[in-house]
């Protein structure tokens, strides 16, 4: 399985972290997660195959996660490289996703789900199994952030594990979900004194992974705060279990 990271940002702009979006590939497919107008572009930067892109997981609708969906939609609908695709591309998120993704597309009568293939919106429910394409199985777990919102475990064909948390505030139910993975993705979006409770800092992250105990860890979702830090340093002080990475544009794992 491999794992890119795309926008290892916020809302916030930035001159080199871009706003939330990764690629999974695995043997049976590729899975983006989180869709941020700045992810549709750096899928391209990449040279990722976006056109032939399996599904997209969104995590929530604030728009620095999913603002880029609607937009992505309006370029397959017109690119030259998606004319000739027949396979559907795989909308997953929480309850909501259909009204949304309707709202965005009734503002401009862009009819974003009459595309040369078949778009499927599917809307998941927490704790439920299931196959986002064959080969990867998912199951998603509510997070305190907004309402919608669902961290995701992921299971590949060769039982490789993944869990991307998203925007979260503390919560033990991501160290159980995350129990044992392969990688753990997850946000980290302030140093210390955060701000608000629905995000982690990391003394909390720092928490979870050793109460998860993953092979390894990515923080992501940097507010820009983590700019004057030196990650080492500051991760070296909470004596990390495993490999603790700092999220990066374009940084690339192999799982
Ligand atoms: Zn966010
Ligand atoms: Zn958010």
């Amino acid at each position: 399985m491999k794992f890119i990271v795309l926008g290892s940002g916020t809302s916030v702009p930035h001159p080199h972290r871009s706003s939330s979006g990764f690629w999974l590939e695995t043997e049976t497919g590729s899975l983006l997660l989180d869709c941020s107008a700045s992810a549709v572009h750096r899928m391209a930067q990449e040279n990722l195959d976006w056109a032939n892109l399996d599904a997209i997981w969104i995590s929530h609708f604030h728009l620095d996660h999913v603002g880029g969906l609607p937009a992505f939609l309006f370029g397959t609908k017109y690119a030259p490289e998606t004319q000739e695709r027949k396979k559907p591309l795989k909308i997953f998120s929480a309850k909501g996703l259909r009204k949304l993704i309707e709202a965005f597309d009734k503002a401009g009568e862009y009819n974003l789900l009459k595309q040369p293939f078949p778009i499927e919106i599917i809307e998941v429910e927490p704790l439920v199994k299931f196959e986002i394409f064959s080969g990867l199985e998912a199951v998603a777990a509510e997070t305190p952030h907004t309402d919608e919102s669902l961290a995701i475990h992921l299971r590949d064909e060769n039982r490789k594990t993944i869990v991307y948390t998203a925007d979260t505030g503390f919560a033990k139910t991501l160290g159980m979900l995350a129990r044992d993975v392969d990688l753990l993705v997850m946000e980290c979006s302030f140093v210390k004194n955060k701000p608000v409770e629905t995000h982690l800092q990391l003394d909390e992250a720092m928490y979870l992974a050793r109460y998860a105990q993953p092979k390894r860890v990515v923080l992501t979702h940097l507010y820009p705060e983590w700019n004057q830090i030196d990650f080492e340093r500051e991760v070296k002080k909470f004596s990390p279990p495993c490999e603790i990475i700092e999220s990066q544009d374009g940084l690339r794992l192999e799982i």
